[in-house]
């Protein structure tokens, strides 16, 4: 019995332990299985993940397909504009501008008719420039629908913006107008705007359906009608300038033709008067000749002895013959040196010596007066191009003018040194100058200032021509600067080799 109950016990154990085993091991699949299912749930996540990124994938690929085709058709748009461009822009002719836009250009933009128009002042409508796809009478028929409706395209110019199918537009139903009137599906309508001259629009449309008009399309559409503004403007500024340089050059020629026959026409009657003059003056010297001839005769009272009185009177004759002589001698030269015919010995000449010689002729007159003569020289003056007795008389008309006109006491230089390719000699007095407003005339023919010394002392007022048309003879210049009461400065130049 006792066997029993300790086997039974034991056995009791043994059972006990076995389910306890057992139950332990079905604890421990049961959380296997709670782990294993959350594997599965785990992948199942990644599963619907790598699904969703795979779609993503899929729609991102059908994306960029979509951008690469309108970068394509982008690109080929930009080539045809840069054609356009290129076509257009290479002209200054506005007729030709609309001519160089071709239809294969404007079918790499995508546009299979194209047509533009520009206002006209003078007609009061819109005038078709371009016509791009479109029969002569469908380009007629545009063009009245347009006239009936200008008002809209005078706007849309004034606006300055482009619209199309895909914009939003002015006027409901305006899209369908337009393309019922144009004949297309969809459209681009650009303002033509140069700042020259009228002012227009751009039209490019498609009759086809499968196109996708883009913001692109619009943007290239504007760009190519602003260019062909610009190349409008430059034309016309173009045909303005020329017109200007044209009308220009005709006045000049015309100017110039009026020119030349009034010189020809002063040449001609300074031609004459130095004839008459000429002629004049070789007249009156014979009988003035024999006037002064007479008079001297009688005076010597070789024909009998003669009243004081009539003496006084012939020796007046005596002396206004020898100022007439002095003055008819005068018009002779300035007359033989206008019509070329007196005859010059120009040569290299020392200028030093031709002063001296002058200046010893004068120098008698300077001691009457107590005047001063300096010289001032540079040294190796170069030798000027001169005719040795013309070149005396210009020192001595014009020292001799200096003596005149100087008071006693005062002072007379005379100045040369080299100036450029010219010799320039100034001879300055002390004098009584002369007024600014007699300036301008004082190289004319018998041209004397009033003053109290003129009023005394007697002159011709030819002295001063005399020289200057030596000097003009040689190629040289001359001219004054004067002070009154301070004196004058007689400046001329001679040309060296
Ligand atoms: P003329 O001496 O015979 O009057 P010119 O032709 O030599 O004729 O001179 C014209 C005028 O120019 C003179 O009358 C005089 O009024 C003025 N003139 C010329 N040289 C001088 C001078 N050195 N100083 C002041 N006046 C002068």
């Amino acid at each position: 019995m006792y066997n029993l109950a300790y086997l039974v016990s034991i056995f009791g154990v043994i059972g006990l332990f076995i389910i306890f085993f057992l139950a332990w091991m079905l604890i421990r699949k049961i959380d296997k299985m709670k782990k294993l299912q959350m594997t599965v749930n785990k992948l199942k996540k990644a599963l619907e993940e790598m699904d969703e990124q795979a779609k993503l994938i899929v729609r991102t690929d059908m994306e960029l397909n979509k951008i690469q085709e309108e970068l394509d058709k982008k690109i080929i748009g930009l080539y045809a504009l840069q054609k356009i461009s290129r076509a257009i822009s290479t002209t200054l002719q506005e007729n030709q501008i609309f001519k160089r836009i071709e239809v294969d250009y404007l079918q790499d933009l995508g546009f299979e008719k194209a047509c533009g128009f520009l206002w006209s002042d003078k007609e009061n409508k819109f005038i078709p420039h371009l016509n791009v796809g479109y029969l002569i009478d469908e380009i007629e028929m545009i063009s009245s629908q347009i006239d009936l409706d200008k008002k809209l395209y005078l706007n849309l110019i004034k606006s300055e913006k482009t619209i199309s199918s895909i914009s939003k537009l002015p006027g409901a139903g305006l899209g369908d107008k337009i393309n019922h009137i144009f004949m297309v599906k969809f459209f681009v309508i650009s303002p033509i705007l140069p700042r020259e001259g009228n002012q227009g629009f751009f039209f490019v449309g498609t009759e086809n359906t499968d196109v996708v008009l883009t913001e692109g399309d619009e943007e290239l559409i504007t760009i190519l009608s602003n260019q062909i503004g610009q190349v409008l403007e430059n034309a016309r500024l173009f045909e303005k300038t020329w017109l200007a340089h044209n009308e220009l050059e005709e006045k000049v020629e015309e100017r110039t033709r009026q020119v030349t026959m009034a010189l020809e026409e002063v040449k001609n009657v300074s031609k004459r008067k130095s004839d008459f003059i000429s002629s004049v003056s070789h007249e009156l010297r014979t009988p003035l000749t024999s006037i002064k001839g007479y008079a001297a005769i009688l005076l010597e009272e070789k024909l009998g002895s003669l009243p004081q009185a009539v003496k006084e009177r012939l020796a007046k004759i005596n002396r206004h013959s020898d100022e007439l002589v002095q003055m008819v001698n005068g018009l002779l030269d300035i007359a033989r040196i206008e019509s070329g015919k007196m005859t010059m010995k120009i040569e290299e000449r020392d200028l030093k010596d031709i002063i001296d010689s002058a200046s010893d002729l004068i120098l008698i007159q300077c001691k009457n007066k107590d005047i001063k003569l300096a010289s001032d020289i540079q040294k190796d003056l170069p030798r000027v191009l001169a005719d040795r007795i013309q070149a005396e008389r210009i020192f001595i008309n014009l020292l001799g003018n200096a003596v005149k006109f100087t008071p006693e006491k005062g002072q007379i230089t005379i100045r040369a040194r080299k100036k450029d390719d010219a010799v320039q000699v100034d001879i300055q007095d002390t004098g009584v100058g002369i007024p600014p407003d007699a300036l301008p005339r004082i190289f004319d023919e018998f041209y004397r200032v009033d003053n109290p010394i003129n009023e005394q002392v007697k002159g011709t007022g030819l002295g001063l021509s005399l020289v200057r048309h030596i000097i003009e003879a040689h190629k040289g210049k001359i001219w004054v600067d004067s002070k009154p009461g301070k004196g004058s400065t007689f400046s001329f130049t001679l040309p060296v080799e």
